[in-house]
């Protein structure tokens, strides 16, 4: 019998006949505890955590992750319980839906030093990375929907939102596809014209060209089965509205100085293959100078590898080449997403589709048919070899602890009673807090309380305290706050207000 989460089943990697059936029961479990609750648009509540499951389950993310997906919003609108959902789903659930859930309390204000902090607290609350990548797909699920939000404002407010904080940490993740898919959304809702705008020149500049380029395409295919590689493939790339326009601007408004209007990607079996197939591109095609990048042998800092180079065609079409192997090709799509599914893992890393490449390297005798229950190929020795030096680079561990390190370092984060954030540096008092807030709160504040109890003003606050600011309209600063005010922020402020005291009589 089909059941309606079947379709987000069959987009998770090699799923076993529990996953399913574990996967249908929290959609069951979910579409109860959501009731009679409509989004926004009108349909039942549940058409949004079940498309959050399909991003996820496409990205790669495992079963609890996917799971914790169709559950994310039962703990903050329903009655569901914490302790429910882990004695149904188990203690990791539990946790990934409890991370969203914590971090769902934070709240945005269009300020540039707020913008930064809610961005490090999105990451240093989540304290998983499985927690941002929940909070990523939901995002693009409010992405998609959100002409039903009223009114414009608040929809800028999003948009503007995703762009200065969900988009950020997609690339630092290096999740190339759901980072574009953001930033076009985005941009649609903030700059309509703009957008419209970006997608017609694209559609216009591209349109003879992709013809052309594919008959050149298929000229270099051969070159490269000529040259004895057989098992690569192909596919062509048109650049995104959002980082056509950003290029444009870059470029003074030159289209002719973009060179990666289009972009094809040869995909290949090996590292040394990239740059054979680099060689023979450069035979066949006109490099144009100084457009060679080898991020194989110098990764970006969110680790995309890659070769590059911006060639003219024979027939005239300037192109963009990229050329890497399968697994730097999901990397760069996926990015992080993909490190976090044992089944990724365990076997040889390798997307669904690369699997007919890697049965057809295998020698005829050992050429068997997949698992039962699973898509995955048997492993060859040699892939099995290579897997184990990887399992032994705890790769996503390291990934994890530094950053962590990058974002926790010499800051913590204190919140407002009505929850915004402020980003202070460790050892920071009550009185520092106040002034960040704003000059006038520090200058008549008479006392503090944390998480709802009084505190000394030269206590040093700690990561997460809720901070409330008592104040009088007569309040002035006192000189003592300078032996313990650590910001200079406040100690600026502190001495100015001291300053007018002693002038005005
Ligand atoms: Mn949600």
């Amino acid at each position: 019998m089909p059941h309606p989460a079947d379709d987000i089943v069959a987009a998770l990697y090699a799923p076993s006949k529990a996953d399913g059936d574990e996967i249908r029961r929290a959609y069951d479990f979910s579409e109860k505890a959501h009731g009679e609750e409509k989004r926004k648009s009108g349909e039942p509540y549940i058409v949004h955590p079940h498309a959050i499951a399909v991003t996820l389950a496409k990205l790669g993310m495992d079963r609890e992750t996917v799971i914790a997906g169709i559950l994310h919003d039962t703990i903050e609108d329903t009655t569901v319980t914490a302790d429910e959902i882990e004695k149904e789903f188990g203690k990791t659930v539990r946790f990934l839906v409890e991370g969203v859930t914590k971090t769902s309390k934070l709240k945005y204000r269009g300020l540039e030093r707020h913008v930064e902090s809610l961005r490090r607290l999105l990451v240093a609350t989540a304290s998983d990375i499985r927690v941002i990548i929940i909070k990523l797909a939901d995002r693009l699920h409010n992405m998609h929907t959100i002409e039903h939000v009223e009114p414009a404002e608040k929809r800028e407010r999003i948009a503007r939102e995703t762009l200065e904080v969900h988009v950020p940490i997609a690339e630092r993740l290096g999740m190339g596809t759901l980072k574009s898919e953001l930033e076009d959304l985005s941009f649609a809702v903030l700059d309509p014209k703009g957008y419209e705008g970006a997608m017609k020149t694209i559609t216009e500049e591209t349109a003879n060209k992709l013809g052309k380029l594919d008959d050149a395409v298929n000229d270099l295919r051969r070159n490269i089965a000529e040259a004895g590689l057989r098992a690569f493939r192909t596919e062509t790339r048109v650049k995104s509205a959002y980082s056509f326009a950003r290029k444009l601007e870059e470029k003074d408004g030159n289209i002719d100085r973009i060179y990666d209007l289009l972009a094809l990607r040869i995909i290949v079996p090996s590292i040394e293959d990239c740059y054979r197939t680099m060689g023979i591109v450069h035979k066949l095609w006109r490099p144009i100078p100084g457009r060679v990048k080898d991020y194989i042998a110098f990764p970006k800092p969110n680790g995309y590898r890659s070769l590059h180079t911006s060639v003219i065609t024979g027939n005239g079409v300037t192109v963009e080449v990229q050329i890497r192997t399968e697994e730097m090709h999901r990397d760069s799509q996926l990015g992080v997403a993909s490190h976090f599914n044992y089944k990724l893992q365990a076997q040889p890393q390798v997307p669904r589709t690369s699997i007919d490449w890697l049965r057809s390297l295998l020698p005829r005798g050992i050429r068997q048919p997949a698992h039962k229950g699973t898509d995955v190929a048997p492993t060859p020795r040699w892939l099995k070899d290579l897997t184990e030096i990887q399992a032994e680079i705890p790769e996503h561990e390291a990934f994890r602890e530094t950053l962590a390190r990058d974002f926790f370092a010499e800051r913590m984060f204190i919140f407002t009673p009505k929850g915004d954030v402020i980003d202070l540096p460790i050892g920071a008092t009550a009185v520092d807090f106040a002034y960040a807030v704003h000059s006038d709160l520090g200058d008549r504040m008479t006392g503090a309380k944390a998480n709802g109890k009084i505190i000394a003003l030269d206590a040093p606050l700690h990561n997460g305290m809720i901070v409330e600011v008592l104040t009088k309209k007569s309040g002035t600063p006192n000189k003592k706050w300078l032996d313990f005010a650590k910001t200079s922020g406040a100690r600026k402020h502190i001495r100015a207000a001291l300053q007018n005291k002693q002038h005005t009589p």
